[in-house]
């Protein structure tokens, strides 16, 4: 579970993590009154997103009036398709550098990695995309745990002074403590801020692994909170379908977790992107494949479907007509890309081929085809 901003804040502080002075806000006039206590201030949006200064959630404020105007223009509507309805108003700090730090979990390593660049900030990424070797990695032995000369080590590799390594080590190992004991699968701070009073956490994140949350009630709580964001994912979950967003623009439609992320891999492996994909699960009839193929193409970014099946208790020939259904009342030229074999794989195919779809035999045929195509299209 992704916890907001202000709940990761929240944690940070018990673990003594300096955080600036905030407070939480649903209405404009609400900001106004916490920027006369703060002065100039940051009002930055709760959702469960990265990236929000680029994308403009995060706005700055010099005067309660300033501040309210700033708040009006977020509060209410949309960033990254989510709706904003709270936003975290907080004292602005003078920033004079800008670290990164993060620990997250190396599944196939067992262990926590702690990350820590001295490029931190909103262009993080392009640092791991284009200079990896500006962010310091260290695999924490979990026997051991992190010991000084662990976090010393790691604020040699920044390059920085004595008195800022020292008070960097000590939050490497408050971090860590609280990865570990909030059973995190990611926790991190960008940028932790270096001002005239030392280092302080501008931004938070705290992602909890879903399977330890019986072990953190008190954020289960909070939990309601995602069904207030208005994604698709959401809207999926209300029309009982299995449906996760990603960011490319093919639609995936399959049967079955394992031949989902097959069709995902390939897809990925034939060089294109995944838009999403939708799970039928077993036993899917005409109404529901039609539901799910409109669900998926009516999604702008999608280009191309692909639809992969494996016919059992989901039967070929109804696929098809789902498939044909959704297409006429979308009345869409958006090209669809079948493969699908086993119950009633001929009259599937039959139907399919009269709507005018043709089908391939093989996966890979078929992803490569619907990479082909988005290709062109794009
Ligand atoms: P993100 O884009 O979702 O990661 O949101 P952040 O909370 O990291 O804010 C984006 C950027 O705004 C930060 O990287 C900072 O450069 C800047 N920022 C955030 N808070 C402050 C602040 O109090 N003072 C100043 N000067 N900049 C801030
Ligand atoms: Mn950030």
């Amino acid at each position: 579970m992704k916890l907001l901003e202000y709940q990761a804040k929240e944690v940070f502080k018990q673990y003594g993590i300096p955080t600036p002075e905030s407070y939480l806000a649903k209405t404009a006039s609400e900001v106004s009154d916490i920027a006369k206590k703060l002065g100039s201030c940051v009002i930055k949006v709760q959702l469960p997103i990265g990236g929000r200064g680029k994308a403009g959630g995060i706005l700055f404020a010099d005067t309660p009036e300033e501040a309210e105007i700033q708040a009006a223009k977020l509060l209410g509507s949309k960033l990254k398709n989510m709706l904003i309805y709270e936003v975290l108003v907080e004292e602005k700090l003078d920033i004079l550098d800008e670290i990164y730090l993060g620990v997250v979990v190396d599944r196939v390593k067992k262990a926590h990695i702690i990350l820590a660049s001295s490029k931190g900030g909103v262009n993080i990424e392009d640092v791991a995309d284009k200079t990896p070797e500006k962010i310091v990695k260290h695999q924490v032995d979990p026997i051991l745990g992190i010991k000084r000369y662990h976090t010393l080590w790691i604020t040699k590799q920044l390059g920085l002074g004595s008195k800022k390594a020292g008070a960097l080590s000590g939050l490497i190992e408050k971090l860590y403590k609280l990865a570990l004991e909030m059973d995190a699968e990611l926790t991190e701070i960008n940028p932790l801020a270096y001002t005239s009073e030392g280092f302080i956490a501008a931004d938070g994140r705290l992602n909890i692994d879903d399977n330890a949350l019986f072990r953190h009630k008190e954020y289960g709580e909070n939990m309601g909170h995602e069904a207030e964001f208005s994604t698709r994912e959401q809207e999926a979950k209300e029309k009982g379908l299995t449906y996760v967003e990603l960011d490319g623009n093919i639609g995936i439609i399959s049967n079955g977790a394992g031949l989902t992320m097959a069709t995902i891999d390939t897809v990925t492996l034939e060089g294109g992107k995944p838009a999403n994909f939708l799970d039928l699960g077993g036993g899917a009839n005409p109404e529901r494949i039609e539901r799910s193929v409109s669900f998926v193409m009516s999604d702008p970014r999608v280009k191309v479907l692909l639809v992969n099946i494996l016919g059992g208790i989901t039967r070929c020939d109804d696929t098809a007509k789902g498939i044909i259904r959704a297409r006429e009342k979308l009345d869409t030229s958006k090209p669809i890309v079948v493969r699908m074999m086993g119950t009633n794989e001929e009259e599937g195919i039959r139907l399919l081929k009269e709507a005018g779809i043709d089908t391939l035999n093989s996966m890979d045929e078929a992803a490569g085809k619907a990479v082909k195509l988005t290709e062109a299209l794009i």
